[in-house]
């Protein structure tokens, strides 16, 4: 190499020349303090927030600036529970049949790039056939276009369980699946269906600890493992660093669950006051999914949306999570932020803040249970979930002040996700 081009490299390793981002923001929310701050300027450099200042800080020539004087911004939302493989419609058990991976993977990428762009930066994707997890990676190596994926691939359910996926079907299209398929019993099982989930390249693992309500099967809320069994899958998911989380609506079942250390429990609908103790004692996540329980119920109302063994579940479980949710946040149990967003339409996770604020938690909590607390929640605090030096530049801007009028978090008008701007 000759001497200026040698002096050429040297400087732009040192990253003299890279280009900055310098946000305006007229009202922050960093999910850090509990007060909203007001004319700040966020410097990023590459993925990172390198500062964050007071008034609006001049940018170097070359810099970019992004003038958010009259939003609201926020970190990057995240969203503990959703399906990106799927979307309501109905009728939708007629599907198993005649859908090919392929063709779901299509509308998956479409659900993905919603979600994005309604805010949602990261997710946990709570149950699919796995293509979720090539989403994941087509995401990650710039394939597609979609929010951080955390995902279960397959749930982990048991045979007749809420998840085993031939309930429903006759018995030649069925068959009897195992641990590979995600259907289990016996521990020796649980501990391979774990491997697996491990082996399909799952980020965690996802259990349906009772019945559910969009199952074709006769009961949404008993018990379907024992605690044994769930113990088994607990202590093989931590020879991973996976977490687990459990769906569960009735009370039973969930206690087992939280007795059994797993890290989340999902709906949590039937809790009584012994399942708030144990949450409290064990420090048990809830995901509360209110507005899928409100969306299932209303669907429900129309005829022939649902088949006859699903009507009635959702009519008895979907309107009792949103009651649920205010007496375990009263209680003072650990709350993130989660939808089940492919129960409806993919992109209105947002409402769910509204259901929380009419339950009673004040809107700057609700918008921490879907930052801070989410990152915690999946064990990426140090990087995500707040708008602070060092940190990962996820950030959105809303149009209006969400702490007025909650339902400015579906005017999202600003989407970055990792230094990269996808909405503007
Ligand atoms: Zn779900």
């Amino acid at each position: 190499m000759k001497k200026p081009a040698l002096l050429l490299f040297v400087l732009l390793s040192a990253n003299i020349f890279a280009q900055k981002t310098y946000i305006y923001c007229g009202k922050l929310i960093d999910a850090i303090g509990n007060v909203p701050l007001s004319a700040k300027t966020i410097i990023i450099d590459g993925n990172k927030i390198i500062d964050v200042q007071d008034g609006y800080a001049t940018p170097g020539s070359g810099d970019n600036l992004i003038d958010l004087k009259n939003k609201t911004v926020l970190p990057g939302l995240m969203d503990m529970h959703v399906h990106l493989e799927s979307e309501t419609k109905r009728n939708a058990v007629a599907d198993k049949l005649t859908t090919e991976p392929q063709d779901i993977a299509f509308k998956a990428a479409n659900y993905a790039n919603t979600t994005l762009m309604a805010g949602f930066t990261t997710v946990r994707d709570l149950g699919g056939s796995r293509v979720n997890i090539s989403l994941r990676n087509a995401i990650n190596n710039g394939t597609t276009i979609g929010p951080r994926v955390y995902t279960a691939g397959k749930t982990i359910a048991t045979t007749g369980g809420h998840g085993d996926p031939s309930n429903g079907l006759k018995r030649e299209f069925g068959g009897d699946p195992g641990p590979l398929d995600g259907v289990v019993n016996g521990v020796d099982e649980c501990r391979k269906a774990v491997r697996q989930r491990y082996k399909d390249g799952s980020d965690l693992i996802k259990i349906t600890a009772t019945g559910g309500v969009l199952s074709q099967a006769k009961d949404g809320s008993g018990a379907q493992f024992t605690e044994e069994e769930i113990r088994a899958i607990v202590e093989t998911a931590k020879d991973y660093g996976f977490k687990v989380a459990a769906h569960a609506h009735g009370a039973e079942g969930m206690k087992r669950a939280i007795r059994g250390g797993v890290t989340s429990i999902e709906h949590g609908t039937f809790m009584d006051d012994e399942c708030i103790e144990l949450f409290k004692k064990y420090g048990t996540w809830l995901v509360p999914t209110i507005i899928a329980g409100k969306s299932t119920a209303d669907s429900a109302k129309i005829p022939g949306y649902f088949t006859a063994i699903v009507t009635p579940k959702a009519l008895a479980t979907g309107p009792k999570i949103q009651a649920t949710f205010t007496k375990a946040y009263k209680a003072g149990v650990k709350i993130a932020f989660g939808t089940d967003a492919g129960v409806f339409m993919h992109g209105k996770n947002y409402l769910e803040f509204k259901y929380m604020t009419e339950g009673g938690m004040p809107p700057m909590e609700a918008i921490k249970s879907a930052t801070i607390s989410a990152a915690t929640l999946l064990g990426i605090e140090n990087i995500l979930g707040t708008i602070q030096k060092d940190k990962l530049a996820d950030i959105i801007a809303v149009d209006g002040d969400p702490l007025q009028d909650i339902l400015a978090m579906g005017k999202v008008v600003f989407v970055m996700k990792d230094g990269k701007i996808y909405k503007q």
